[in-house]
């Protein structure tokens, strides 16, 4: 624990930035006032400023005990982060380049700052923070007290997020865990999904098929040939507004089509998985991201693929509902792990 003992965690994301006064309390992490507000990712100067004013107005609600108890401003961002720096390499859809968020906070406001990529500060709160994790604390049941935990996140995008012996596994780029990229992994679930091109360059990519956006193609597809009526009702006649949460939302209606689309997704995940544990080994293990937040649904389907992936790899994968973790507060992922960052810095 640093001097203070609160934190103002920042979530930047590709379209908001979202800010929580911090405190860790009984092993938990709790979250008192809120900020947020939009991002400008045109221009650095207005990528700056839109941080700086969320990060203001969450520090604008801290009385006197609470701004000498602040130890400093933890930022989880989406994209290509350099830790050392706290600098922001580059995102994706942000014209953002060498964005200097620690030194501007540090400037302003003179604490200490950090910055991490999203996906890694997410698994950062989750290993500092386990909460309701079965097996409930550290060396309750098996875990040392700096567990291996591997972080899926299954959303616009696929990644992983990877803390090892207390500290985040980032890689010589920051890219280690980037298992949505794996080419030709598509096509070890599927062979026609072997084929598929990514943005990324690469054919097979778990990405180009099982994002969020992807399953929504995959449905849109089966609507606009036909397949899909009901996805189409719900869609108003007009398949080009279908997308995953059409999906999930017809799925738990119990519309076989789509609790096939979300079957073939959960074989998909379920290979990210396996490919989690051969690479990492982890103690646990925690799903999270805009498709698996989006109900029990998805995760049941989850559940059926790796029971389906059981032959193939090791033992332990059976049972997952014993030991698969489904992130307990998606929303709020990056503003605790930001605030972690802070209160427990990685070694
Ligand atoms: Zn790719």
């Amino acid at each position: 624990m640093r001097a203070g003992d609160l934190v103002i965690g920042v979530d930047v994301g590709g379209t908001k930035v979202a800010a929580g006064v911090v405190e860790a309390r009984d092993g938990r992490a709790v979250i008192g006032a809120r900020a947020r507000g939009a991002v400008d990712p045109a221009t650095n100067e207005g990528g700056i400023a839109s941080i700086l004013a969320v990060v203001d107005e969450a520090v604008a609600t801290l009385d006197a005990g609470q701004r000498a108890r602040l130890a400093g401003i933890g930022v989880a961002c989406a994209g290509n982060v350099d830790h050392v720096t706290g600098t922001l390499r580059r995102a994706a859809n942000m014209a953002w380049r060498d964005l200097g968020i620690a030194a501007a906070l540090r400037d302003r406001h003179g604490v200490e700052a950090r910055v991490e990529n999203d996906v890694n500060a997410a698994a950062w709160g989750l290993a500092t923070f386990p909460g309701d994790a079965p097996g409930g604390s550290p060396g309750a049941s098996g875990w040392p007290a700096n567990p291996t935990l591997a972080y899926l996140v299954v959303g616009t995008g696929i990644g992983a997020g990877v803390v090892d012996g207390g500290r985040i596994l980032r890689g010589r780029n920051g890219g280690a865990g980037e298992l949505g990229h794996l080419p030709g992994i598509a096509g070890a679930v599927e062979a026609a999904a072997g084929q598929v091109p990514c943005v990324c360059g690469a054919r097979g990519c778990l990405e180009a098929v099982a994002s969020g956006p992807a399953l929504g193609a995959a449905a849109r597809a089966r609507a606009v040939a036909g397949a899909a009526p009901r996805l189409l009702d719900r869609a108003g006649g007009d398949a080009s507004r279908i997308d995953a949460a059409s999906v999930t939302g017809a799925a738990a209606d119990g519309d076989p089509v789509a609790l096939e689309l979300l079957a073939r997704e959960g074989r998909f995940v379920a290979m990210a998985i396996a490919v989690a544990f051969r690479a990492y080994d982890p103690h646990r293990i925690v799903i999270g991201g805009g498709v698996v937040a989006a109900g029990q649904v998805v995760v049941d389907a989850i559940h059926a693929g790796i029971a389906d992936l059981a032959v193939r790899v090791p033992h332990r994968l059976r049972d997952s509902r014993d030991w698969l973790e489904v992130q307990a507060s998606p929303d709020d992922g990056g503003i605790i792990g930001a605030g972690a960052l802070v209160l427990f810095p990685p070694a």
